[in-house]
């Protein structure tokens, strides 16, 4: 039995402190997928600094109209207003999981969740991502819940989270802070792509917390949908998804975002499928051919190459829910 120490600080300040006094350790918030890593052997910290303590779960609209929402929110939020502003982002918590996980859920871990490759979480399996230059049992395996687009030849694994495609669809940041101050990350660069380092998962330093995430303020935002396809109809991760906001005026397309998710090693934004729609009316013409553009360079493998048509499909499926809100 691997054994660790455990505090729970009861201000942001002691947290930060401790993860800067203690290089082994991890932070834990819902533990509804740290507990599984930790159970399994994969992830050893020395140290569980558990963040349940700090507060950081309000959602607080500023002056401007933009709105922070406390990394210690649970994803079953309930927040009218919210819905009203960012339905995107609603409409992919309520896709996750079950009632329950999201009832625990934060949504600082659900952004730093690990990846769900079944040879990452089974130590007998080499994976990269585990175990730098150990190799990728995925390339030879069972790859039909693998990446299309951003791969390399040392990861094809997709990052699992339906809120940060939300939240990546709505240009939003995260609020992180350490000993040494705070700063803001781009939701767009909190990912990061395999390349050589499939281990380095994301922008975060190993002492930083993720105190909240911002949105802008609208109302971009408030015409948007998110569209998942999966396994089953609910506790089931994304084969893939589409996150799109439109800002239509004088019966054209004046400002989209297409991010999709369950594809890529990232949450993906399609500028191609951008460009389709920039300047042009939200008809059936030019919806198919953002959904045709949406898929374009991907690079498929024979398990995963059904994921193009349901990547058309979810981006189709998302446009028009939007026009006919329109
Ligand atoms: C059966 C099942 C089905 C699921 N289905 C989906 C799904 O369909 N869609 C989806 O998006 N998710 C899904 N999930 C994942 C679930 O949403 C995540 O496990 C959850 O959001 C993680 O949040 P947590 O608070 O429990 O994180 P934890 O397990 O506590 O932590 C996760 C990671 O984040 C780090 N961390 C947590 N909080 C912070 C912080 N504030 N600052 C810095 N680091 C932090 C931890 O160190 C750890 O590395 C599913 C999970 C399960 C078990
Ligand atoms: S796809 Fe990535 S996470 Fe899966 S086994 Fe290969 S290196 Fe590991």
């Amino acid at each position: 039995m691997r054994t660790f120490d455990y505090t729970s600080p009861r201000t942001v300040d002691e947290a930060v402190r401790l993860l800067a006094d203690h290089p082994g350790a991890d932070v834990i918030a819902g533990g509804t997928d740290l507990v599984t890593l930790l159970r399994d052997g994969i992830r050893t910290p020395t140290h569980l600094v558990d963040v349940n303590g700090l507060g950081l779960d309000e959602v607080s609209w500023q002056p401007g109209g933009a709105v922070r929402i406390g990394a210690l929110c649970r994803n079953a939020i309930d927040d009218p207003a919210l819905g009203r502003a960012y339905p995107v982002l609603v409409k992919a918590l309520r896709a996750g999981a079950s009632p329950q996980i999201r009832n625990r859920a934060t949504f600082g871990g659900n952004l730093l969740q690990s990846v769900r490759c079944p040879y990452f979480r089974l130590p007998e399996f080499a994976c990269n991502r585990r175990t730098p230059g150990a190799g990728c049992a995925a390339l030879h395996g069972d790859s039909r819940h693998h990446a299309i687009f951003g791969t390399s030849e040392n990861c094809i694994a997709v990052h699992p989270s339906d809120c940060a495609v939300a939240l990546l669809a709505l240009d939003a940041h995260v609020l992180v802070q350490s000993t040494r101050g705070t700063r803001r990350i781009p939701v767009a660069e909190l990912h990061r792509l395999p390349g050589r380092t499939p281990h380095e998962e994301h922008a975060l330093r190993r002492d930083e917390l993720i105190t909240a995430v911002e949105l802008p303020a609208g109302p971009f935002g408030a015409h948007s949908t998110y569209v998942k396809a999966r396994d089953r109809a609910s506790f089931a991760f994304a084969l893939a998804s589409a996150a799109a906001v439109v800002a239509v005026r004088g019966g054209v397309v004046r400002r989209s975002r297409i991010c999709l998710g369950g594809v890529a090693p990232k949450p993906w934004r399609s500028t191609a499928a951008e460009e389709a729609l920039r300047g042009r009316p939200l008809d059936d013409a030019v919806i198919e051919a953002a959904a045709d553009a949406a898929t374009r360079d991907a690079q498929t493998r024979p398990d995963n190459a059904y994921k193009v048509d349901l990547v058309h499909g979810v981006v189709r499926q998302a446009l028009t829910e939007l026009r006919e809100q329109s």
